[in-house]
């Protein structure tokens, strides 16, 4: 427990800081500030950091990045954390090009829920947002639904203007394949340019937009997994979306439960604070777990009771360094 007395149990380990995708709002354009490989937590020492944290009360683990897939370890290390005593649940953020082969392996190491990012269905605004192809996305989907993952969730970034237009199409895709859809505000994790008036959706906007066309009932007990969204099922359409209010939600990090470990080795108590502690060096000097333990309980101390995206925040390093 933190000193709000907020139960953090949730850790976001980025595999990778690399992105076979490239979003503006994640990574600045020409972003050349990759990590060198030798700075990279290993498989072993990622495990062994689950291994301490799931000893001291951690429970859901979810590998994210730059893209986790695109870094050849992840079903053998999603089965070796799946493994560890303490372990409650593995999952995985994807943007979903390369899921078409990895789905199954997966599935069958033992990962339990998929996260995929999809903030548009038409294929030219879905490259202008990522430089990729939708094409094998939904490729990936597909073959995620029949793994037969616990759970399958989309999310979508909103931007004003620019997937505007998508939200009803995606609604429509999550309703007719019956998976939850998110919609998150965009953060201000790249360049100081991301978060400005014009291009910041809110999700209230984005309720009041699905409200003009059908009903949304709250679901309150709706807790899909260990995320923040609130959801809402859409009485027509059917489709269950839940909202991710990160920067205009008065009440967002109240129920925080959740601490990040970068690519490099930095645990990072919150998002939306440049507060970062370097556990790489203490791993690659230390054999014992006690240091591991005490920089977890240190982070732990420094969490904020906030973030600070409405502040002063600049982002010294993009989320593609940091890990979704
Ligand atoms: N590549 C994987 C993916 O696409 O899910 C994992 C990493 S990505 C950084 C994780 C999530 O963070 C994605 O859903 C992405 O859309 C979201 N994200 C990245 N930058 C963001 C920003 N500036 N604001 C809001 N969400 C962002």
């Amino acid at each position: 427990m933190d000193r709000m007395g907020r139960t953090i149990d949730y850790l976001r380990i980025s595999v990778t800081d690399r992105c076979n995708e490239r979003c503006r709002y994640c990574m600045p354009e020409g972003y050349r500030g990759w990590e060198r490989k030798p700075d990279q937590l290993t498989a072993c020492e990622i495990l062994r950091v689950v291994r301490v944290a799931a000893g001291m009360g951690f429970r859901k683990f979810r590998l994210t990045g730059g893209e986790p897939l695109v870094r050849a370890d992840v079903p053998g290390l999603v089965r070796r954390m799946v493994a560890t005593p303490g372990v409650k649940g593995v999952s995985l953020s994807t943007n979903g090009a390369r899921l078409a082969t990895l789905a199954q392996p997966l599935r069958v190491a033992g990962l339990c829920t998929v996260n995929v990012s999809l903030d548009a269905l038409d294929p030219q605004v879905y490259r202008r947002i990522t430089g990729a192809d939708v094409g094998g996305v939904l490729r990936g989907i597909r073959a995620a639904m029949n793994a037969g993952f616990e759970r399958l969730k989309l999310n979508t970034v909103l931007m004003r203007s620019i997937n505007e237009q998508e939200l009803w199409p995606l609604v429509r895709f999550a309703s007719e394949h019956n998976l939850p859809l998110r919609l998150i505000e965009l953060m201000p994790v790249t360049t100081t340019e991301v978060l400005t008036a014009e291009n910041f959706f809110p999700v209230e906007e984005a309720k009041n937009l699905l409200s003009q066309r059908d009903e949304l009932i709250p679901q309150p007990s709706a807790r899909l997994g260990w995320g923040p969204a609130e959801y809402y099922r859409l009485k027509r359409f059917g489709a269950l979306v839940g909202f991710i209010g990160a920067v205009t939600a008065p009440h967002f990090c109240e129920k925080c439960n959740k601490m990040r470990l970068t690519a490099d080795g930095k645990v990072r108590p919150c998002l939306g604070d440049h507060g970062e502690l370097d556990l790489r060096t203490r791993l690659r000097q230390s054999p014992t777990d006690d240091v591991v333990r005490e920089l977890l309980l240190e982070a732990l101390r420094r969490k904020p009771l906030k973030h600070s995206f409405c502040g002063h925040y600049q982002p010294c390093r993009p989320m593609t360094a940091i890990g979704g």
